[in-house]
């Protein structure tokens, strides 16, 4: 039987097979299978996701290490580390909040790192977390559901920040979120920017790989309209806000730009590179799954650097992270984001390190 492609229903005959690293994203440690992880595409509309078989999300989302997990991901932003929640809490502060007693649902809420965020702000009445598993979640006031139908409030702001993806089924919890929301409800959406990030596709618990078009797509089907908002600070992922106005979409008028022909061009591009340099010693900068994925080539690598000083002397991978200052300057290393020229410069500048830009 053919595939269906989830967003226009027709065939999808189109498929990737990315080769390992297979990471997962909590810690981007490395996914031992013997499967494929395929991908398949839709000439269609441009959406891509997952072979199913390879992954088995509801494990990986019980584990202990899931429930355990505290993120704190941050951005290097005006000479400091800014944490990724209180960015998003902005924006949706920004764009989303003009009114009082909101009822603010994220969905995929993780710790409530974000919805803590949000109860700082006072319009927001009631904090409502969903995740698939039991989370410590340690603020009494956000209120926790594992299960989605039992939500009883009625919603005037939805996130999906970066959760999306980790669902197979979307249109059924699509379907269901639009009978807990009204006419008013705002949207916000995150989601990472696959086209330009193309390691990502090697991250085994993400199911759906969205584009700019796809996504809108894909909540136009739920008649639910997004415009994107450009942040200053997150520049590796994509973000939507839901809008009143439908002005590029109809049924039979799909956007369909994806530029998936060039994505296992591009990985092959980068693979070789890593290859290069695969038996050097040296560094490799971050704790990202950049970092990761260079370290399944460099064998010879003596560990990871950093320059957020809380992450520095903690294992990652089983290797040691380093603080930048501190690092001999006669060795090289390579860093985390390929087209970063901004960082580049900057650890060129502080430290003099000869810099391998990857
Ligand atoms: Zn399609």
């Amino acid at each position: 039987m053919d595939m269906l492609c989830i967003i226009c229903r027709k065939a999808v005959g189109n498929s990737i097979t990315i080769k390992k690293p297979y990471l997962t994203h909590l810690d981007f440690d490395h996914y031992k299978t013997t499967k494929k992880n395929k991908i398949f595409y839709c000439k269609n509309c441009n959406h891509a996701f997952r072979d199913f078989t390879l992954n088995n999300n509801s494990l990986l989302f019980k584990s202990e290490k899931y429930i355990n997990h505290s993120e704190d991901h941050k951005y290097f932003y005006k000479k400091k580390f800014i944490k990724q929640k209180k960015l998003q809490a902005q924006i949706i502060k920004k764009h989303l909040i003009d009114k009082k007693d909101l009822n603010v649902l994220d969905y995929g809420c993780f710790d409530g790192g974000l919805l803590n965020e949000l109860l700082k702000y006072k319009s927001v009445k009631n904090a409502i977390g969903y995740d698939v598993s039991n989370r410590n979640i340690t603020n009494k006031k956000i209120i926790f559901y594992t299960n989605l139908k039992k939500i009883n409030h009625r919603i005037d702001i939805v996130i999906f920040a970066n959760s999306i993806i980790y669902e197979k089924n979307l249109h059924s919890k699509l379907r269901f979120i639009n009978t807990i929301i009204h006419n008013d409800t705002k949207f916000f959406i995150q989601i990472p920017d696959y086209v330009n990030r193309p390691i990502l596709f090697s991250l085994v618990d993400q199911n759906h790989f969205f584009s700019r078009d796809s996504i809108k797509n894909f909540f136009f089907l739920h008649k639910i309209y997004l415009r994107e908002i450009k942040s200053t600070v997150i520049k590796n992922d994509l973000i939507f806000i839901s809008s009143k106005k439908n002005n590029h979409l109809n049924k039979n008028n799909i956007l369909k730009k994806f530029e998936f022909n060039k994505l296992d061009k591009k990985i092959n591009k980068l693979n070789k590179l890593l290859n290069k340099f695969k038996n050097t010693r040296n560094f490799i900068f971050g704790s990202t799954i950049y970092a990761s994925y260079f370290s399944y080539y460099f064998r010879n690598f003596i560990g990871f650097i950093d320059e957020d000083l809380s992450k520095i002397d903690k294992p990652f991978l089983n290797k040691k992270i380093y603080n930048i200052k501190e690092i001999k300057k006669n060795n090289s290393f390579c860093f985390v984001f390929d087209d970063n020229k901004k960082l580049k410069n900057r650890l060129k500048k502080l430290y003099g390190y000869k810099i391998i830009c990857i």
